[in-house]
């Protein structure tokens, strides 16, 4: 008999459960105006459909800006759970929009930090995904904000602070978090750090490297565009590089060939992912032979 371990936490976080109670309330609230989300609410596209069969579209994938620009005038907007620019924002308010705001408390939280350590003088090393919309919310057009891409080498000459902030998007890599902050340690000894990083992503990755050494599958379910999904797949492939691992969406996204003589799957999950999904998958593979 095949064993199967669904990973804890598993279903929406704290946060992406909030940003989709307010866009419903949102359009609860104008039955009779259109509702547009500038951007993913959260990066799943099952929510995204669901929203769109409430009555509420998204708008993403193009330049949202030029997009907003078109809306007619009665429109209503919400901005996603990633944050938003302040660019962004100044545009909606000058075409008289009504706005509402979907924005995890925890990365307005991060917002605030910002502010707060700039209006003190301070300049903030920002370390984050590049054209993340969370990255872009703490960065675009703020200045004495550096983003730190955790892709890239990160130019070091530009920081004048010896005591800069650190501080980081909430869905890094828990590992990778860590040698970032060694390299700034040695290059800015007295720069001040905070570890961002939500509990919702710190405990999924936490609980993919502890996993049993019997598991010969890991399987994490979420979308390609979810950051704390894409970073579960990193860590599983780190710490179990002898373990299969994939990042799917739904069933079909499953070679069965992959399923062939695995007796023991661990499935993890993204913050945005629909418990739904999870479901339909352990069932598959319960009844896969
Ligand atoms: S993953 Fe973390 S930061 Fe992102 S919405 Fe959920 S709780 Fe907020």
């Amino acid at each position: 008999m095949r064993k199967i371990d669904v990973l804890e936490p598993k279903g929406y976080c704290a946060g992406v459960a909030n940003a989709i109670r307010i866009a419903k309330d949102v359009k609860d609230k104008h039955p009779h105006q259109e509702v547009y989300v500038l951007g993913m609410l959260v990066h799943n596209q099952i929510v995204i459909d669901e929203l769109e069969q409430y009555g509420i579209h998204s708008i993403y994938g193009k330049d949202i800006e030029s997009e907003v620009k078109k809306l007619a005038k009665d429109s209503v907007v919400i901005y996603t759970a990633h944050g938003h620019t302040k660019r962004l924002e100044s545009l909606v308010n000058s075409l008289g929009l009504v706005s509402y705001d979907a924005v995890c408390g925890k990365v307005k939280f991060n917002l605030t930090l910002i502010n707060d350590y700039l209006s003190k003088g301070h300049e903030v090393i920002y370390i984050g995904k590049s054209g993340h919309p969370e990255a872009l919310a703490a960065t675009l057009d703020m200045e004495g904000v550096y983003l730190y891409d955790v892709d890239s080498e990160f130019d070091f000459a530009q920081i004048q602070d010896p005591s800069p902030l650190v501080l980081n998007q909430t869905t890094l890599n828990i590992s990778s978090l860590k040698n970032i902050h060694q390299k700034i340690a040695e290059k800015i000894p007295q720069a001040e750090f905070k570890d961002e990083i939500c509990n919702a992503t710190r405990l999924r990755q936490e609980n993919i490297i502890n996993l049993s050494s019997s598991v010969d599958l890991i399987l994490v379910v979420g979308d390609t565009r979810s950051s704390n999904s894409n970073r579960l797949l990193e860590i599983a492939k780190a710490y179990h590089p002898n373990v299969p691992s994939r990042l799917i969406n739904s069933v079909k996204d499953l070679d069965s060939n992959l399923l062939e003589n695995k007796n023991h799957i661990a499935i993890a999950s993204g913050a945005s992912t629909p418990i739904s999904s999870i479901d339909m998958i352990v069932e598959y593979l319960n009844n896969f032979r």
